[in-house]
Formats: structure tokens, sequence, C-alpha cells
């Protein structure tokens, strides 16, 4: 080879090796790019908002001297939070005391509730113009935005009333939307006066009144399981018609399961038992079930995970069952009442779900932003999660509750004003048989109109006696 044709493809080969090296760079420059593309998108749409409202963050507080925090009001206009001011000086005050205290939160000691998710956007104002201009010249504060919540305060009056002076929890959803319309949990606390009381309340360990019980209690869901249950049941080739006679209760190895009271329920149909609540019935059927497909069904239905969700600091529901524990457990399980935890919001979304064709919307509470003026300033969506259930699925599970209306313990549910389902639970908490939380989660509707609910009321009794009386007062509001 001559020398110059030898030099030729030396530098060729150089060249090679340098286009090489410059490829490799503009890689990682795009995977760069990508990366921190990636990390915007995150921030913006999850940690934003925690950044924002951090009360870490200086903007809040140069925020804060030039406007007074805004207002928080429900769906249809009832205050619910204000800021009053005296002078210089601006005070906090909660108009509807205790009723709303969980829902609406608080806006000291690090916040919580809507006065946290809605921080930032209630100390910007989008007052009227020419005000702002006036306030700038004169010196004055100006007005902030007032965050509306999805709550109805007629729904929320009901919840509250009816719960009486019980411990526990009412949620309403709209299956539709994800909107939650109503969100009581007792014990309250006065946020009029949270900063005074607040040493005594967190140090007092027995009743921890801060816990939002709604969205954070975690309970044994005793017969309202019934519904997971069935709905392995009926998926493992079940009848909703195969007999079942029931002598009161039901004995496997060293185990026996009661009906509630000792009620015998006698010849029925698995319908039947459903609305009977026969934990006779239930307990044979969960010794059969394919535990693989029973824990599977749980996943699905969101159990063990964080649940989709605006709400912050929404608790977690566990069902630990597994193919090595034994039929006395399988039993239990079967009728709420082995290991398995639920909160009121995830029975709620599970009734939301099954209110509408198996399709579960993302709770949330904070409906818009709207200037003092009353212009909206930002609206919140709603956010579908996707189906937790087959439309046919959630079919079966509707015609079982309906007949917890119709022929069972829900019938004081039972009206022409709308259509209810549901399933009631006497959930045992001690060895004391006497003890019992009262639960109702089901659902209302009428002309396409829905309603979803789960309530809990600690140590009542039974299901029917006092939560379906609840839900009714709920579900009376609604379709008023
Ligand atoms: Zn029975």
């Amino acid at each position: 080879m001559k020398p110059e044709k030898k030099e030729e493809k030396r530098l060729k080969k150089e060249k090679k090796a340098k286009n090489r090296e410059f490829v490799i760079i503009a890689y990682m420059f795009a995977a760069l790019f990508v990366a921190l593309s990636a990390y915007f998108c995150y921030f913006l749409t999850f940690k934003s908002d925690d950044f924002i409202n951090s009360s870490y963050n200086p903007r809040l507080n140069s925020l804060q001297t030039a406007n007074i925090r805004g207002d928080i009001i429900t769906s249809d206009g009832e205050t619910v939070a204000t800021t009053l001011t005296f002078g210089p000086i601006e005070k906090r005050s909660y108009p509807k005391g205790r009723e709303y205290c969980h829902a609406v939160g608080y806006a000291i000691n690090g916040m919580s509730g809507v006065e946290k998710e809605a921080s930032f956007r209630m100390v910007r104002s989008h007052d009227f113009i020419i005000r702002r201009l006036y306030n700038d010249i004169t010196d004055q504060k100006n007005r902030g935005d007032t965050a509306v919540l999805t709550i109805n305060s007629k729904l929320q009056d009901a919840a509250y009333d009816a719960m009486d002076d019980y411990q526990g929890a009412v949620i309403a959803l709209d299956p539709d939307t994800g909107k939650v319309l109503c969100m009581v949990s007792q014990p309250t606390f006065d946020p009029n006066t949270l900063a005074d009381d607040w040493d005594s309340i967190v140090s007092d360990e027995t009743s921890s009144v801060l816990l939002n019980r709604a969205t954070q209690g975690k309970y044994p869901p005793g017969s309202t399981f019934k519904i997971v249950t069935a709905l392995e049941y009926l998926n493992e080739g079940g009848k909703a018609d195969a007999p079942y006679n029931c002598e009161g209760e039901f004995s496997f190895e060293s185990t026996t399961i009661h009906c509630y009271k000792g009620k015998v329920h006698g010849e029925q149909n698995f319908t039947n038992a459903f609305a009977n609540s026969c934990n006779s019935a239930f307990a044979e059927i969960g010794l059969n079930l394919d535990v693989k497909q029973y824990g599977k069904l749980c996943d699905r239905l969101l159990f063990n995970k964080k649940l989709p969700t605006k709400i912050a600091d929404a608790g977690k529901s566990s069902f630990v069952l597994s193919k090595d524990d034994n039929s006395s457990m399988l039993m239990q399980t079967a009728i709420g009442q082995g290991d398995t935890l639920v909160t009121p919001l995830h029975m709620a979304m599970i009734a939301s779900a099954i209110a509408n064709d198996g399709t579960l919307y993302k709770p949330y509470t904070l409906d818009k932003i709207q200037s003092p003026g009353g212009a909206i300033v930002m609206p919140y969506f709603k956010s579908r999660y996707g189906d937790i259930m087959s439309k046919e699925e959630a079919g079966n599970l509707k015609w079982l509750m309906r007949s917890v209306v119709t022929d069972g313990t829900g019938s004081a549910l039972m009206t022409d004003k709308y259509d209810a389902y549901g399933k009631t639970g006497t959930a045992e908490f001690s060895s004391n048989k006497d003890e019992a939380h009262s639960w109702f989660v089901g659902f209302a509707e009428k002309d396409g109109k829905k309603i979803a609910i789960a309530v809990v009321m600690e140590g009542a009794g039974s299901g029917s006696a006092h939560a379906v009386p609840l839900a009714k007062s709920v579900f009376d509001a609604y379709f008023e």
C-alpha cells in the first residue's frame, strides 16, 4: 500500500472514532435531558403542591404579608373557615366549629386537611383589580382567594347530627366523580381553640382526636366484608340460588361460628344468606374458597396498597390471609372477623365502584379555587382511576346488596324516594361479644343521581340498628 493511502486510512479511522465519541456524548445529553424532563413532570404533577404549601416556603410568607388568608366554603356556600381581622391582628376562625374539623383541618403546626392542600391558593388574591390597586395605594391587604369544598353542608349536617356522641366515621362519595359529599370523624377537636389545646391533645394517646377516622381509621369490617367474600364465591362458580340450611351455628374442626345473637336462619339460598348476613353460611363458603384467588381479588379491590385519592395521608386497608392459615382463620376472614382491617374511605370507594358498573373515580375534597368575588380561578376535575371490577361483577353485587334492603338487615332503607343498596356489619373488636362496631356500606340512586357511603359507629352494636339509620339520614338529605 502507498504511504498516502495508509495515511488516508488512518485519518478515516480517527474520524470514525471521533464520530463515535460525538454520538456517545449526544446520547448522554439526550438521556440527561429526558431524565430532567421526567423529573420536572413528576415534580409538577406530584410534588409541587407539597412544596408550595410547605410552611417553609418563603414565598408563602411574603404572600401572607400582602394578602389575608381566604375563606373555605362548602359546595353550597356555607363558610367553614375565614380570617377575622382586628387592626393588624388576624385570627383564623371556624364558624362551624367541630363539625368540619377533620375535613377542613387546621392552619397551625404543619397544617392538615384542606387548610394544607389549598394553603398557597388561599394566600394569593385574584380579587377585583381596581380593589387591589386601591388596597396597594392605601397600604391595605387584599382578601385571599376562596377554597370551595366538594362537601355539601346539608349532607354534612345530616351525618354529623346522626353520629350523635358515638366515635367513628361517615364518608359519602359521588360515584360519578369521586367528590366527597360529606366526611365526619369523631371524636372531634375545636379548631377555634386548637392552638391553646394542642399540648393536651397530642399528649392524650387514648382518644387520638387529630386522626381523621374516615380516611385513616382502621377497623375490622365485620359483615360488610361479605361483599368481597360473595364476589369471590360467585367468581369461583358459586350460584346465587344455591341452597343452604342455617342452624344458627357452623362448626369445623375446633371452631364454631355463630349467627348474630344465635339467630337460626333456616332454609335459605345464597342471596338470602347475604341479605340475612348469615355467618354460618359464609363460614362454610370461606372454607371452600381458593385462598390465592381470594387474595388476588383483594389486591384488585385495592387492599394492601396506597389508595388512589387526592386526600392526603389516607390509610391502607390490609388483607393478610395466606394458604398456610388454618381453617378457623379462613372462616373468620370470610365473615370479616379475621385480621382484615379497612378504612371507611376504602369501603366507600368499593361501594362507589359497584354503583358505577365497576369504574372508580379518585376521591377528592377540594372542588375549586375562586376569587373573593366568586370568579373561578382554578377548577379541580374528576380523575378516573379505572375499573376495579367488571360490569358483570358490579351487577352481581348490586343484585345482592339490593336484597339486603328488600329482604334483609337493611330494610329500613326501603323507600320510594330512591333505590338503596348495601351491606350491614356488626364487627366484634374484643373478646366481649356484646362489644361491636356498627357498620353500613352501600349506595343509593335515583334518575342517574348516585351517592355511595360508608358508616362506622364504634361500639354501637348492630349495623341495622345504628349505621343504617345514619346512612338513611344522609340519603334522605341527598335526594330531598
Ligand atoms: Zn344463619
